[in-house]
């Protein structure tokens, strides 16, 4: 029904005065509420982020006491995107347990071995590596794992990133203690 009201109103985006036909009515002519439309879309936007960014705020003291963290966190608690922590995951870098396709969950254990590796990454000593290995100065891969509670696929990736020289003596794989030593008691 159309009335005969008219409303003084202010243009939401030039800001100028202008006579409304309904109390609805935002924008004083169709290119402003154009304008004003994608404006809104915009900030709309922005909010949305911020409020994304606002609910990713983890409380660290409440996570340091989590035995097993979701992928989420430990990015968090990395410092990385969850895409990296993902990639780190499938890539066995990272050790992780998939509950359900959507339930991914990482040990809090194993994220502090992971920072610890990456930190000592920078300092092994690869003077050694043309130096030979003799079941004397040696860890099989069985011993290392459970002296140092790693597990075999974490263990094999580190033993290639660090590129730690191995051996093969029958069916056991030998590392050297020093090399592997030097890695988690520095
Ligand atoms: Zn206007």
């Amino acid at each position: 029904m159309k009335t005969n009201i008219r409303i003084k109103k202010k243009c939401e985006y030039c800001k100028e005065e202008f006579v409304a036909k309904t109390t609805k009515t935002r924008y004083c002519c169709h290119r402003c509420n154009q304008k004003g439309y994608k404006q809104n879309m915009k900030q709309n936007k922005i909010a949305t982020t911020e409020k994304a960014t606002k609910l990713d705020i983890i409380n660290v003291d409440e996570l340091n006491k989590k035995d097993f963290l979701t992928a989420k966190e430990a990015a968090y608690i990395l410092n990385m995107s969850l895409r990296t922590v993902y990639r780190l995951i499938q890539s066995k870098e990272l050790n992780a347990y998939n509950f359900s396709e959507r339930k991914t969950l990482v040990r809090r254990k194993d994220i502090d071995m992971y920072f610890d590796l990456s930190l000592n990454d920078i300092n092994i000593d690869k003077s050694h590596l043309k130096e030979l290995i003799n079941l004397e100065n040696s860890y099989t891969m069985d011993e290392v794992q459970k002296k140092y509670n790693i597990s075999s696929s974490a263990l094999f990736n580190l033993i290639k990133r660090l590129e730690i020289q191995k051996k093969q003596v029958g069916k056991h794989v030998l590392v050297r203690k020093e090399d592997i030593d030097k890695i988690f008691a520095p």
